[in-house]
């Protein structure tokens, strides 16, 4: 048979009909635990979980137990494989599940994780303030640094016989600066012992259609799929693919620390996968659309979008190498502070003021005063994130709509 796309195999993918009555759809297994044929197979599944003994060929491993797996999910991180062309996949009850789930897989006291700047609040505050308690060296580096920059600055920490993982977010949010992942695979290659650093990619802003990490050498993709794969502002959840080593590693962790994705959670984002790529495109012409609209407008200053970065530069080499499109996030500069944009925010009409991103319905937000409030003034300064951002994640809606209601409001 033709090698289908995955867009041709989202609605089908990992589901047996005849396996739930010939439903057409996965019925939602709202269930904790799972009937074991006979006591053998009881015990034939639990050597399997712990790895007590090697799989029979062809042999999946059984249902037990909704903590350890669950069909909802077995067939949700089956289709979740297909955009990234993993091995494997993960999923957990929300993007930090599976961004601290991972850290804490890999790292041990004394390891060093070398990470980009900026990254998601929620990620910084872990990183820089939970990690060091549990003995964790922490080292960041800028979208501007290069190569020789970056591994000079891991020699001079002390610390670059135990370079565990480089963890890195790019397009950076919100400032939508690209780190090259090839770079990153090199530096951390250059720093392998007898086991090479382990490199991970937060993708939840281009992924899983525009970027895909692991072609350009990472290890670990990891999503917060709350946004785009979810992509309705209607579930919180999360994913980390890699190789069938690394995720059976991050499924152990996620055992016992309970916070994989319940089946409704695994059911809504089936859903949600069906229509993934219409979506995705759509809202990357929407924001084409938009930024031409309103990129000369005398009350915006400039627009960070991944569409305007100029050819001949270092940013746009990464671009045409890493990604397939200019994306769907648009950081619009302001002329003026917190109070015009804040102005600006409290004027729209169609788009609505909230954060988060990836959504059907376009979102605004003002990074400074809150996604990214607990970053570190200096820090804020230093990565551009001003008074006179606002954030913009562009929807389906029609984009003549949207560029009325941004004018309406540039003009109050
Ligand atoms: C939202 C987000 C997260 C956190 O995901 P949750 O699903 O909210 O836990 C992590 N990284 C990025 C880039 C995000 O946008």
């Amino acid at each position: 048979m033709k090698k289908m796309s995955p867009e041709s195999l989202m609605m089908s993918y990992g589901f047996k009909p005849e396996l739930s009555e010939g439903a057409i759809k996965p019925p939602i297994f709202q269930t904790s635990t799972f009937v074991f044929r006979s006591a053998e197979h009881g015990k034939a599944f639990f050597e399997q979980a712990y790895g007590l003994r090697e799989k029979d060929e062809g042999e999946e491993l059984g249902l037990i137990y909704s903590r350890l797996n669950n069909p909802d999910l077995e067939i949700l991180e089956n289709r979740l494989t297909l955009w990234d062309q993993a091995e494997e996949a993960a999923v957990f009850e929300s993007g930090m599940g599976a961004i601290t789930t991972a850290l804490l897989q890999f790292l041990a006291p004394g390891d060093l994780l070398v990470h980009s700047n900026p990254i998601y609040g929620g990620t910084d505050h872990f990183v820089k303030h939970m990690l060091p308690k549990f003995g964790i060296n922490i080292l960041g580096f800028d979208p501007d640094q290069s190569k020789e920059e970056i591994e000079e600055m891991i020699e001079a920490s002390g610390h670059s016989s135990r370079l565990k993982m480089i963890y890195v977010e790019t397009p950076a949010n919100p400032t939508n600066d690209l780190i090259d992942l090839e770079m990153c695979r090199a530096v951390a290659d250059k720093f392998a012992g007898e086991e090479k650093p382990l490199v991970a990619v937060d993708n939840t802003y281009m992924g899983p259609l525009w970027q895909h990490p692991l072609k350009q050498g990472a290890d670990l993709v990891l999503y917060s799929a709350t946004k785009y794969i979810g992509g309705h502002s209607d579930v919180i959840a999360g994913a980390c693919l890699g190789s069938k080593e690394l995720i059976t590693e991050v499924k152990g962790m996620r055992t016992f620390l309970g916070n994989m994705a319940g089946p409704w959670t695994g059911w809504l984002l089936l859903r949600s996968l069906e229509t993934l790529k219409v979506r995705m495109e759509q809202q990357a012409r929407n924001a084409a659309h938009v930024y031409e609209a309103i990129k000369d407008h005398p009350k915006v200053k400039t627009i960070h979008y991944l569409g305007a970065i100029k050819p001949g530069t270092r940013q746009h080499e990464i671009f045409e190498k890493q990604y397939k499109s200019a994306g769907a996030m648009l950081s619009i500069i302001l002329e003026g502070g917190e109070k015009e944009s804040f102005k600006f925010l409290n004027n729209l009409k169609l788009i609505k003021l909230a954060v988060s991103l990836g959504s059907t319905e376009s979102l605004a937000q003002h990074p400074a005063s809150m996604t990214h409030a607990g970053v570190d003034p200096e820090d804020r300064k230093k990565y551009g994130i001003s008074d006179s951002l606002v954030r913009l994640s562009v929807g389906v809606e029609n984009a003549e709509d949207l560029v009325w209601d941004i004018k309406q409001a540039l003009e109050a």
